[in-house]
């Protein structure tokens, strides 16, 4: 397992607990078919928290990611709000509030034939209305960044699998989005390419976004996350900070989740 380098004080200064509420779920379940992906998930993610998503493979991770950006529909009688409003089910209020989430997927979903300055500056332009000039100066502080400003002429595949990711989470906060969600963002990377994006995430728990991270890199997930919640079959088993996680993991599937995970 990489261990990630940020000192403990890369932990965001607010441990923003007591903060406005970002993100909201309410009995939230989705099902595909007679399957039950989630389980009537209850969650506050405040202004400023670093959320860390853990569980075993088919938990139901990826699908609370996609639920709450909306990539799925969620059952009658659940709900989702964003910054207070509701998801609405689709149509320009829901292109808005998407816009207000960003999210970083494990596979580099760079479009692969514009280039990288292209692919951070077409969501501005196309779905914010922002000028040309103004969003390619903005994109390319953004890849300054997370410091891949001299990639900017090229395309996706003449970089490395970590540029490219970094590119993505650019291109992400090019929307300047609320909240960042990060669905095993290094799981896909060569393990030489994992700490530079890591560092790009810890970078940004420290600026004081608001984040939900599914990931396996346990050295971040102790440094840069105040929360962590642990999900199995489809619900939320524990939630907690992630000392209390690591140190002592009350249901037993937390346990046997961590023996193996810290182990191999
Ligand atoms: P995780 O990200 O924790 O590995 P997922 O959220 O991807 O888990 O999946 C949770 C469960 O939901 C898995 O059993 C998976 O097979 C199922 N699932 C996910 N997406 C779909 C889908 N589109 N159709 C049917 N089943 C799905
Ligand atoms: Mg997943």
């Amino acid at each position: 397992m990489t261990q990630s380098t940020p000192a403990p004080t890369d932990r965001t200064e607010t441990d923003a607990t007591d903060g406005r509420a970002l993100v909201e779920l309410e009995n939230v379940n989705k099902h595909f078919g007679s399957f039950q992906a989630l389980k009537d998930i209850n969650l506050t993610i405040p202004v400023g928290q670093v959320a860390i998503v853990l569980g075993p493979s088919g938990s139901g991770k990826s699908t609370l990611c996609r639920t709450i950006n909306r990539l799925e529909t969620i059952d009658d009688g659940g709900t989702i709000r964003i910054d207070g409003k509701p998801l609405p089910a689709e149509g320009k209020g829901l292109a808005t509030l998407r816009a207000d989430v960003g999210m970083v997927f494990q596979s580099f979903n760079l479009f692969a034939h514009k280039s990288v300055l292209e692919n951070v500056t077409l969501g501005p332009i196309k779905v914010k209305g922002v000028k040309k000039s103004h969003a390619e100066d903005e994109a390319m502080t953004l890849l300054e960044r997370v410091g891949v400003a001299e990639q900017a002429k090229k395309m996706p595949a003449q970089l490395s699998g970590g540029q490219q990711q970094r590119v993505a989470i650019a291109r992400a906060l090019a929307m300047k989005p609320k909240v960042m969600l990060f669905d095993e963002p290094t799981s896909a990377l060569d393990p030489e390419m994992v700490q530079e994006v890591l560092d790009v995430m810890a970078q940004l728990a420290h600026e004081g976004m608001t984040m939900v991270v599914v990931t396996h890199e346990m050295g971040f997930a102790r440094r840069a996350g105040n929360r962590v919640i642990f999900m199995d079959g489809g619900a939320v088993l524990e939630d907690t900070d992630p000392e209390t996680f690591f140190n002592h993991p009350e249901h037993p599937r937390a346990k046997d989740f961590l023996g193996k995970i810290l182990t191999h």
